[in-house]
């Protein structure tokens, strides 16, 4: 089992769920991910530069999630074991709020990472798009797919039947950032729902030190990146087998280990 000391699947059914453990991981310094004794995969460089080793395949669908099919077909379902245990943790983790509507998972890298011809990431083994959780015009959930939202949360690819769940879309976030399989490094997306979802977190008097650290790992795309205003990109950091084999990350404050 990974090092972080995150008692969230042990917790589960319990009232003090992953806020709780999300805080206990805002009080601690930053430090890698220890990769459980059976993992053997390696994320070498950095995800627009590297490769993957030995790494791990995630099944198409699974009880509380599914690849897309152009993911599938063009084999972009490999990952390190931090990244696919993580994703099944997720989705598990999820069930209630999904509502028996799988989480819809995209690319994550080739079977020996490299170059994805689709992407100028997603090479090492540590990247994954997300859709965002759906509901339709009257708040009731939909199925999620890649639309492409406007800054009222509304499909602009599908029409305005389609919206961003704000309240859905937070609990995937808190979900993702209290993973005990991962650390996250980043969590890309539109600059706008960024917004909509620290400000609901705040409307919902999410503790400060949760949203805080939402705040620092939920960001917008960079200059030449994609808006992301269909998707999550989530990214993983190194895990410290992955630090000594040659992975790079660019998490701050980084622990000796
Ligand atoms: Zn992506």
């Amino acid at each position: 089992m990974p090092r972080r000391p995150f008692p969230c699947p042990l917790a589960r059914g319990l009232l003090l769920t992953c806020a709780v453990t999300v805080l206990a991981a805002v009080a601690m310094p930053t430090a890698p991910v220890q990769a459980a004794p059976q993992c053997l995969s390696r994320s070498i460089g950095a995800p627009t530069h590297g490769r993957l080793v030995a790494g791990r395949r995630l099944p198409s669908w699974g009880t509380h999630y599914a690849i897309q099919p152009f993911t599938v077909r063009n084999g972009y379902v490999w990952g390190t074991c931090e990244l696919i245990d993580g994703l099944r943790w997720v989705a598990d983790e999820l069930a209630g709020t999904l509502q028996g509507r799988p989480l819809a998972l995209g690319n994550l890298s080739p079977r020996k990472g490299g170059e994805m011809p689709i992407s100028s990431s997603h090479e090492s083994g540590r990247d994954v798009d997300v859709a965002p959780l759906m509901a339709d015009d009257l708040g009731r959930p939909i199925p999620s797919y890649y639309h492409h939202f406007d800054r009222d949360g509304i499909s602009r690819s599908h029409g305005p039947r389609f919206r961003f769940d704000v309240a859905r879309n937070w609990r995937l976030v808190e979900v993702i950032l209290a993973c005990p399989h991962f650390e996250v490094e980043k969590l890309v997306i539109a600059p706008y729902l960024r917004d909509s979802l620290l400000a609901y977190a705040r409307q919902q008097n999410a503790a400060p030190e949760l949203v805080g650290l939402a705040e620092r790992k939920l960001v917008p795309p960079w200059p030449g990146v994609k808006l992301h205003d269909n998707h999550f990109h989530l990214r993983i950091a190194c895990s410290v087998a992955d630090l000594a084999a040659g992975c790079q990350d660019s998490m701050p404050q980084r622990v000796a280990f």
